[in-house]
């Protein structure tokens, strides 16, 4: 990577794909507030997967709501390319998020009337595209392409990651956000859907995943630690 990046620099362009600066988040739960995030700050490049870390409550699916675009941080910015998606409205984030932006949440991302492709296939709309045949293709090279009729209720844990990140990279998204998408999984499902992300980021996607594994964090470049909402040193 380190000769790539210097030929970046070279040519100029050194934005990461995504950025997160200074992000702030509270909650009010009656009286008192929450400190969810408290300053964060932290980038992916292309090509790069960060590891989010750091105990149950520190503020990592906070980050990654903010990052997505799908929660409005308090104080700071978020940059997806360059573009910034933390002042917009809901509907225009929602845009940004449907052609930029993969999600993959723990409890997946499935809609329940849907066969797996019938899921694709509207996020491949929301995103702005139809393409039937790159549907086939995605399902196939994360390994569901036999899947592509069952409903979500009808598929294996590992299955419903593997769905779920199909979802997520329909469009080919420049950054792939993940909140902890291995928790349920056995080990060895648990690193075919590593090598997927593994494909992903080589093929330029910025991958930014919170995890409780250790197997996840050991295959990204970076690894952050939060704790009470903030980077811990
Ligand atoms: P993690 O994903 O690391 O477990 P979270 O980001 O879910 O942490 O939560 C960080 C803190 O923010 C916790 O104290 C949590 O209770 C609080 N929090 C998260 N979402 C909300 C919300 N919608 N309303 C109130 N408090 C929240
Ligand atoms: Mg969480």
């Amino acid at each position: 990577m380190a000769h790539r990046d210097g030929l970046i620099l070279l040519v100029g362009v050194t934005e990461p794909r995504l950025e997160a600066h200074e992000l702030y988040r509270f909650f009010h739960a009656g009286d008192e507030e929450v400190l969810a995030l408290r300053g964060v700050s932290l980038s992916a490049d292309a090509g790069e997967t960060v590891a989010v870390v750091g105990p149950s409550g520190s503020g990592k699916s906070t980050l990654l709501a903010c990052l997505a675009g799908l929660d409005r941080p308090d104080g700071g910015t978020v940059r997806i390319d360059g573009l910034s998606i933390s002042r917009r409205s809901e509907a225009d984030r929602a845009a940004i998020r449907a052609r930029s932006v993969g999600v993959v949440y723990q409890a997946d991302n499935l809609i329940g009337h849907l066969t797996v492709e019938g899921n694709v296939a509207l996020a491949q709309r929301l995103g702005g595209s139809t393409r039937p045949r790159s549907r086939r293709d995605l399902l196939d090279r994360l390994g569901i392409g036999g899947r592509a009729r069952a409903y979500p209720a009808q598929l294996s844990g590992g299955e419903a990651v593997r769905a779920a990140l199909a979802v997520a990279l329909a469009n080919d998204p420049a950054v792939l956000v993940a909140d902890e998408p291995t928790g349920e999984l056995d080990s060895s499902t648990e690193s075919q859907v590593l090598d997927l992300l593994q494909d992903r980021a080589e093929a330029g996607t910025a991958i930014v995943v919170a995890t409780h594994s250790e197997a996840v964090a050991v295959v990204a470049q970076r690894v952050v630690r939060l704790v009470d909402g903030m980077v811990a040193a």
